[in-house]
């Protein structure tokens, strides 16, 4: 089965204690896609500027990612600037310039409004709102959001809520909008809110999902060199979405699996700036991490 994106695609300006980067691609749903390529076929839904080149379309291109859902709109696409501290899970955006992005209002093409998964990027979630009325009936709806949008427009956020079914977002967020400290209780809040998954991501320290009948803990991969966390949500949530959709079952015990699997994408993910490391994987590699990550918790019961 394939799998819907719509999100930002981005020119990026990152500084962390490692290194930096000017304008390179990214965006939620750059990541996003190519994280999911590795596991199906990817259609991408979202806008650029006349700036965007030749060379950006050719990375998604070289994975396979259909782009007819793709805008040019008149001016510049949109750019995000943030720096990073040694706490590689604490960012600071220094710059947002919404250019194109600003006037976007996402045109599903006939083609996609069947999907049976959808992935609605960090967008305004009216947007995101509009995308849920223009697709037929997905069987699996993930949703991603951020500070801003739970400050500014709560109302809007909570009605794409009710007809999601999975929510993916970092600890402060599920604090902010459950408004409880304690993370387990949060996520008891928000599965009221609508979706029956809520999966919170920890950065380096891995992500936790809660269900009404589960919770299962998964660590992050322990790694030697991180250059660059952008993107890193993104990239969970492409490799969850994408292995769920091609396995077309979604239940604990493939969600287990595919948390595991988005974990081994956003760790690739931050090995390397912008998105080289997500271009040239192999499946041989990723499944080498997979397994990685099966013996880093394996232990064995007492006698
Ligand atoms: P992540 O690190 O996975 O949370 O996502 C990082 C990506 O989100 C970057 O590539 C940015 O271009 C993109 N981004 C940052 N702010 C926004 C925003 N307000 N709306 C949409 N995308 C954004």
């Amino acid at each position: 089965m394939s799998v819907l994106a719509v999100g930002s695609i981005a020119f990026d300006t990152v500084k962390t204690p490692f290194g930096s980067a000017q304008e390179v691609l990214g965006g939620s749903a750059v990541y996003f896609s190519l994280a999911a390529s590795y596991f199906t076929s990817v259609n991408l839904v979202g806008v650029v500027g006349e700036d965007f080149q030749e060379s950006h379309l050719q990375v998604l291109q070289e994975r396979g990612i259909d782009l007819q859902g793709l805008e040019t709109g008149p001016g510049k696409t949109f750019r995000w600037s943030g720096v990073y501290s040694y706490d590689l899970n604490e960012r600071e955006t220094l710059d947002t310039q919404l250019n194109v992005f600003a006037d976007f209002r996402p045109k599903i093409p006939e083609l996609y409004r069947d999907c049976r998964y959808l992935f609605l990027g960090n967008i305004d979630p009216d947007l995101q709102w509009d995308i849920l009325q223009q697709v037929r009936k997905p069987d699996f709806i993930s949703l991603d959001t951020m500070n801003y949008w739970i400050e500014h427009k709560r109302e809007s956020l909570l009605r794409a809520l009710s007809a999601v079914h999975l929510l993916t977002l970092n600890d402060g967020e599920a604090r902010q909008i459950s408004e409880e400290v304690n993370l387990v209780k949060a996520s008891r809040k928000i599965l009221e809110l609508g979706p029956r998954i809520v999966i919170i991501k920890r950065g380096e320290y891995g992500a936790l999902m809660f269900t009404d009948s589960t919770l299962f803990c998964a660590p992050g991969y322990p790694l030697e060199f991180v250059y660059d966390p952008t993107g890193a949500g993104d990239s969970f949530a492409g490799g969850l979405c994408g292995y769920l959709a091609n396995l077309d079952n979604v239940c604990d015990s493939t969600l287990r699996q595919a948390i595991i699997f988005g974990s081994t994408m956003a760790s690739f993910c931050v090995e390397a700036f912008s998105v080289q490391r997500l271009r040239n994987l192999t499946y041989a590699e990723i499944l080498e991490r997979y397994r990685q990550f099966r013996h880093l918790t394996h232990f064995d019961d007492v006698p």
